[in-house]
């Protein structure tokens, strides 16, 4: 299928062979027709779909298509909302690019950073906002956004939202809408807060499904490493070195075993940022920017600060710990294989986590291959390991080097 049978307008179309779509995924195949014709939508879609441009791309022809309002202070017509600051960012980055032929104007309003010039912005007029709830409540509070005209809502990771404690948030917030709009619902889980939330909101919607359920995407390999909780940093970093690891993403548990862990690496000569929910709004930007440009080869972040993250073409995710919550699990690995790249998923896992990689591997219905640990670390570890030195199912190690499009890096990179 092409993006011109979707019924697309030229700029957008413009826009999207500018940004070197081939074809749409199956999310936008699927939705751009339906949200053209004004239909809501229940979508169960994580990242690395293609669900961002899936909803932005009919949502800025739609605008376009009534006749578009230029008046300066003009009130928002559609809004997004969205769990974090992070994906805000990434999505008003989206609309901005896919609308860069239209005349639409959009902008995007969070905590953590200054509310004045978030306020100055919807003085001037906008057309879509972007928004996650707090905020969007306080500037309302405050009458500086009015939403009054809003025509389409779309909730994106809204089981997210939910998980975050969103919903007295987002209900006063549909209480402020007015009552005839259109409606989109993005979700990568469906549990029962989200089913309730999408039959008070959603009126005759499509619904599409294009992952199976918590399943991770395909192209993702993963395998876990059984290692004593003392030998994790040296694995990583040899697997960083030795194995030509390019660009990594690793997730910890806890803020502070970020910092520390960041620390560590640092110290073995690695290029590394941070990014959890202690750090400014500007230091996270800064992080996220440096990782992107290739400026540092890993990042470590948390799960929270990591939702929604979208880098292109990410080799490697590494589970420094897993997480408490399976479901996150799946998120953290999302960020890898995305929109047709290869990706690999590698956890190291102590004996403290035993249940943990019992409740992920139930909830993905199978086992994790293990990788053997290399001898070297080993021999670095006390000889009381609690893990058999060979596991049950060992992995050639080709298996945990993706194709990646990047080739390997000349790692480690010294700091400079
Ligand atoms: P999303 O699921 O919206 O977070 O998008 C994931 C990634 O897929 C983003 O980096 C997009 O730039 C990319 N993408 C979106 N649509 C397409 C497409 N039709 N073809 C290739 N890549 C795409």
């Amino acid at each position: 299928m092409a993006f011109t049978s979707l019924g697309l307008s030229e700029p957008l179309l413009r826009a999207v062979a500018e940004q070197g779509y081939a074809s749409p995924t199956p999310i936008q195949a699927q939705a751009i027709p339906a949200v053209l014709d004004g239909r809501d939508l229940l979508a169960a879609a994580q990242t690395g779909t293609g669900k961002t441009a899936a909803f932005t791309l009919p949502l800025l022809q739609r605008l376009e298509g009534v006749g578009r309002d230029t008046r300066p202070g003009r009130a928002p017509r559609a809004l997004v909302l969205v769990p974090t600051r992070e994906l805000a960012a990434q999505v008003s980055e989206s609309v901005r690019v896919y609308g860069r032929h239209t005349g639409i104007r959009t902008t995007v309003v969070f905590g953590g950073v200054g509310l004045q010039p978030q306020a100055a912005a919807l003085r001037r007029g906008i057309d879509i906002l972007i928004a996650t709830p707090g905020r969007l409540l306080d500037l309302v509070a405050q009458q500086h956004a009015n939403l009054s005209d809003v025509d389409c809502l779309v909730l994106d990771e809204a089981d997210r939202m939910l998980d975050m404690g969103f919903i007295h948030d987002i209900k006063r917030i549909l209480g402020l809408l007015p009552r005839t709009r259109q409606n989109l619902l993005f979700s990568a889980t469906f549990s029962e807060g989200i089913r309730r939330l999408a039959a008070g909101l959603l009126h005759r919607p499509l619904s599409i499904e294009v992952a199976p359920r918590n399943a991770p995407a395909e192209l993702v390999s993963q395998s876990v490493y059984h290692v004593p909780k003392t030998g994790k940093q040296a694995l990583l970093a040899h697997l960083l070195s030795q194995e030509y690891w390019g660009q990594t993403l690793v997730f910890t548990r806890t803020k502070h075993g970020a910092n520390k862990l960041a620390e560590q690496l640092g110290r073995d000569g690695f290029q590394v940022a941070v990014i959890h929910g202690n750090k400014s709004q500007s230091a996270r930007m800064q992080a996220l920017a440096a990782f992107k440009e290739d400026r540092v080869q890993i990042l470590v972040a948390t799960d929270i600060a990591a939702r929604g993250l979208d880098i292109q073409q990410l080799p490697h995710v590494v589970n420094y710990e897993l997480p408490h919550v399976p479901e996150d699990y799946v998120h953290r690995i999302g960020r890898t294989g995305r929109a047709g790249a290869d990706g690999a998923a590698v956890s190291l896992v102590c004996k403290d986590e035993a249940s943990q990689l019992r409740d992920i591997e139930r909830l993905l219905g199978r086992r994790l291959p293990a990788h053997p640990v290399p001898e070297e670390i080993l021999a670095t570890l006390q000889a009381d390991t609690p893990f058999p030195r060979t596991p049950p199912n060992p992995m050639p190690d080709s298996k945990h080097r993706p194709a990646s499009r990047r080739g390997p890096s000349t790692s480690p990179r010294r700091l400079l």
